[in-house]
């Protein structure tokens, strides 16, 4: 019945990084590495995670009528996404510039571009993608009232997944849809407006109250936990050397939305996402290290 296991609405970036001594003060200038560019932006993340595990995928997003867009673009057709979501044009693609210094430390400046102007009424014409996905999944580098949307424009019986990143307070019909809401620590404390108490249960118990119909919070090489109004479960990491720990959790939230919407348990398709990410960090890169189906099984999946 449904065209797509996974529809991703959300940002697409070129990420340009170039390695220096030492990151610039104010005023100053330092001579670095070559530029390397990398398709990023948690949008086309995820979808390119969720199309290499075999997860039929299409992205809604925009990019610029330029070479970074075009990067994107190619990136997201290589790894299997269907790209006629993809809007083109209105702004620059979005990018990310990003310095890293020999201790792996980041200096990063974000320009959003055509991630920006992804708007409600870009949401309203893709109608006939949303009608045709069993889960639809966002995240916070395009327009909040873009993910309203999508939100109040999803179909009877449509899941929607969302990973409130970068975080801030969000609307009660947005909390409301979601299933799961999934955030790392730092997400947990904005939503909850600040304030996080207690053990990761008890955050996810608080987040919970505020209406979402289930919440996953991961914990890095501590894995991840569920919550839903039947109580929590633990999903614990698997044990890998993590080199390189960029996009996990863009690679666990494809998995987990993808999997939730093929019908397993919460508990089985959360560990499902935790061997997904787990191999995501023991390479380096974002999406240059997202596994196929293959490899997670080879994790012992
Ligand atoms: P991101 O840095 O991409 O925003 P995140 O903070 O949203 O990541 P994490 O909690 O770092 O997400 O990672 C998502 C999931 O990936 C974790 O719940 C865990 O299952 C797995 N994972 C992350 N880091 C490790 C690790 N060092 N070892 C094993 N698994 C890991």
């Amino acid at each position: 019945m449904y065209d797509y296991d996974l529809l991703v609405v959300g940002s697409a970036n070129a990420d340009l990084v170039i390695g220096v001594e030492r990151r610039p003060g104010a005023g100053e200038t330092v001579l670095g590495s070559d530029l390397a560019v990398h398709p990023g932006g948690k949008g086309a993340n995820q979808a390119v995670a969720a199309a290499r595990l075999g997860a039929r995928t299409a992205l809604l997003a925009r990019v610029g009528d330029d070479g970074n867009g075009r990067l994107l673009l190619d990136s997201q057709r290589a790894a299997g996404v269907d790209t006629a979501g993809v809007l083109v044009g209105g702004a620059p693609t979005g990018v990310a510039l990003i310095t890293v210094d020999p201790s792996g430390d980041n200096s990063i400046v974000v320009s959003p571009g055509a991630n920006g102007r992804l708007t409600p009424e870009d949401v309203r014409a893709a109608d006939p993608l949303l009608g045709r996905s069993r889960v639809v999944s966002a995240q916070l580098e395009i327009p909040l009232e873009t993910v309203v949307e999508v939100v109040r424009r999803l179909p009877e019986g449509t899941r929607f997944v969302l990973n409130p990143s970068p975080p801030r307070e969000l609307p009660e019909e947005v909390l409301a849809a979601c299933d799961p809401l999934i955030v790392n620590e730092h997400e947990a404390r904005v939503i909850a407006g600040g304030e996080l108490a207690g053990s990761p249960e008890d955050w996810a118990r608080a987040l919970l109250a505020l209406g979402p119909r289930s919440v996953v919070v991961t914990l890095g090489a501590e894995g991840a936990l569920i919550a839903t109004a039947e109580g929590t479960i633990r999903v614990p990491a698997v044990r890998v050397e993590a080199v390189d720990t960029t996009g996990a959790g863009d690679a666990f939230t494809a998995a987990l939305a993808w999997k939730l919407g093929c019908g397993e348990e919460p508990a089985e398709a959360a560990a499902y996402a935790a061997r997904v990410g787990a191999v995501a960090v023991t390479r380096a890169g974002a999406q240059v290290s997202f596994p196929t189906a293959d490899e997670v099984a080879a994790l012992g999946g």
